[in-house]
């Protein structure tokens, strides 16, 4: 094969903003993408892809998980077994990844979610963080990445309403759109949540209010809120996603080549071990390919980046017991609730109105460290919300706990209660611990017989106070609305962590930044201390995870790094961080 300057592993939204860069920069670049080729022409478009059963259930973007998966378990000493059927989270295939069938909430991370020991070390003591809790700074600040999430909202342009987050970090520009009014089910919580003193705000939107043309060219048209977003494609070319905003300009370059059902399954390293050579796949005939490469970029989103690392033998595995290794490290997620309010039938809410992100409505008080934790003893908080992504047939009919399942029952409650409930919902942080990690499965094997990826997680009480807080608070807000009953869903102490059960696809950690190679795998430049021609993007950078929608911070810290690269790297190679 002939060698290029850089390969990027995975063309989701991470790949494709590299892509952009290392080609503007002048560099031949190969992106190797493990699913198929997939645009908004011919892939998703109207009728066909408002078919519920085939993407929302069957998953038809989505990986498929009988060739790869992941292993979990709840703790270290329990047999890990496949996560065989979607439940916790989905993963993204094909061109644009989990980027093409998410919901557009655009989020910044706040300020002091980037220095979180030190800010709860100086506000709260040295105590108050529980020892088992590994939670660490990033070592960047949110004003260094604030261009950067300037400039990702104004790629994906991002409608919302400046100042309107009070707990907003400071901004440079206001957002590109303006935001779409809120719905009806937002426009309840908004006036509850003001009566009850809160400030509510449009949750920022990736998802376009009008035409709209992005910093390279690439227009975009308003959404019509079609309530088929959430693991769909957009087929109005209105949801930001790499092939709505930053791929068509990439098409017919010459210093690019995409091949698609490339598989990659190692990344190469020469005998020092310190040098990536390049990197094996599959191809799309089943046949091994070695690639060379002068530089490779890891963009396969967060548990496929850290199993990578793990099969190539890139900095040290994490070893639960002695807190020795990095590789795996800090795995985290996030623990949500749901506050549901069924009204009578005076009140129509139009339940197939809606979006992922557009005419959603906010409050952000319980988030980051945005209010004492002293009295409360926990870390993190959530980001409290309210909308509709749809009210598609098959799983999007909210019922109250003793509505029956199945029969004449079911039915007439479905009757009742269809177009008259709606939800609020919590997003909450999880903090990092030294027994949650990622390792390799020392029984599973893909397909292809490579090793799969190890999930030992579960919830600590921390995020169970957490969430019995937060979700209060919802609860609350659903009350001012004034509902003729409210359900709500809270996980609580004894409640395990449940793979079979949607909650988000927010994973986080394993291949974490930071200041030196002892807490990390990463330096600031997302470049791996022990191979520096090899850089990482995604969420698996996380130390910890965050209460908002993790998208506008992974990508912050892609632009922050290939700024970096294209100024320094490019020209003197080798480490840009010397620990
Ligand atoms: C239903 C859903 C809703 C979401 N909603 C939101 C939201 O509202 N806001 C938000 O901020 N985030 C949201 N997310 C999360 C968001 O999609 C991800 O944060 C984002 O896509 C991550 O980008 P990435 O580049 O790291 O990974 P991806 O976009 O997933 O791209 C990774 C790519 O790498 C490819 N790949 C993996 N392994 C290999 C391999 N071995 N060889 C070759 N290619 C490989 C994959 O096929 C994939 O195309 C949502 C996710 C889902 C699933
Ligand atoms: S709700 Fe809007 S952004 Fe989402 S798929 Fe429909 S038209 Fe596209």
């Amino acid at each position: 094969m002939k060698p290029v300057d850089a390969v990027i592993i995975g063309y989701g939204w991470t790949g494709a903003i590299m892509a952009k860069e290392l080609t503007d920069a002048g560099l031949s670049v190969l992106v190797l993408e493990r699913g198929p080729e997939r645009d908004t022409a011919p892939d998703f478009e109207y009728p066909r892809i408002a078919d519920e059963l085939k993407y929302a259930v069957r998953g038809d973007l989505w990986q498929p998980l009988a060739g790869e998966t992941v292993t979990i378990r709840h703790k270290p000493g329990e047999i890990a077994v496949p996560y065989r059927q979607y439940g916790s989270f989905i993963l993204g295939n094909g061109t644009g990844g989990a980027g093409a069938h998410w919901n557009g909430q655009q989020w910044r991370a706040s300020p002091n979610d980037l220095r979180i020991r030190s800010v709860y070390e100086e506000r709260y003591g040295k105590k108050f963080i529980p020892d088992d809790m590994s939670i660490q700074d990033y070592g960047i600040s949110y004003e260094e990445l604030e261009p950067y999430f300037d400039h990702f909202e104004k790629v994906t342009g991002v409608a919302g309403t400046a100042g309107g987050n009070p707990f907003e970090g400071k901004r440079s520009n206001p957002f590109p759109q303006q935001p779409m009014p809120p719905i009806l089910s937002s426009q309840l919580f908004a006036k509850a949540a003001r009566e009850l003193g809160y400030q509510p705000f449009p949750v920022p939107a990736a998802n376009s209010t009008a035409a709209y043309t992005n910093p390279y060219g690439v227009r975009m048209g308003p959404c019509n809120l079609c309530g088929y977003c959430e693991g769909f494609g957009c087929f109005l070319y209105s949801k930001a996603a790499p092939q709505t905003t930053i791929i068509p300009v990439l098409k017919g370059r010459s210093n690019l080549q995409v091949r698609h059902n490339s598989y990659v399954t190692r990344i190469l390293l020469d005998s020092s071990g310190k040098l990536a050579t390049g990197v094996r796949y599959i191809d799309a005939n089943g046949k091994q390919v070695d690639q060379p490469a002068a530089m490779v970029v890891l963009a396969s989103f967060q548990m496929n980046n850290v199993r990578m690392l793990l099969l190539s033998g890139i900095g040290k595995p994490y070893d639960p017991v002695t807190g020795k290794g990095v590789v795996g490290k800090n795995y985290a997620y996030q623990m949500v609730s749901s506050s549901t309010a069924f009204f009578d039938e005076s009140v129509n809410m139009n339940p197939f109105i809606g979006a992922g992100a557009a005419g959603q409505q906010a409050i952000d008080d319980y988030n980051a460290d945005h209010f004492d934790h002293g009295k409360h003893g926990f870390v993190g908080g959530a980001m409290i919300f309210a909308g509709a992504t749809g009210g598609r047939p098959i799983v999007q009919m909210p019922l109250p706990p003793d509505a029956p399942r199945w029969g004449s029952g079911w039915k007439s409650a479905v009757r009742k209660h269809y177009a008259h409930s709606s939800s609020v919902a919590t997003m909450g942080s999880v903090m990092s611990y030294r027994d949650r990690y990622l390792d390799l499965d020392p029984t599973y094997r893909d397909a292809h017989g490579v090793p799969l990826l190890r999930m030992t997680f579960d919830w600590h009480p921390n995020e169970y106070k957490m969430t019995a807080f937060t979700s209060a608070r919802a609860g609350e807000i659903v009350s001012a609305m004034k509902p003729q009953r409210m359900s709500q869903h809270i996980l609580k102490p004894g409640d395990s962590y449940d793979v079979r059960v949607y909650q988000s696809t927010h994973n986080t950690g394993g291949a974490i930044i930071g200041t030196n190679p002892s807490n990390s795998v990463l330096n600031r430049y997302s470049q791996c201390w022990d191979v520096p021609n090899v850089f990482v993007f995604g969420a698996s950078s996380f130390p910890q995870n965050i209460g908002y929608n993790p998208t506008g911070l992974v990508a912050a810290l892609t632009y922050f790094a290939a700024a970096k690269i294209r100024s320094t790297y490019l020209k003197t190679g080798g480490a840009l961080v010397h620990a």
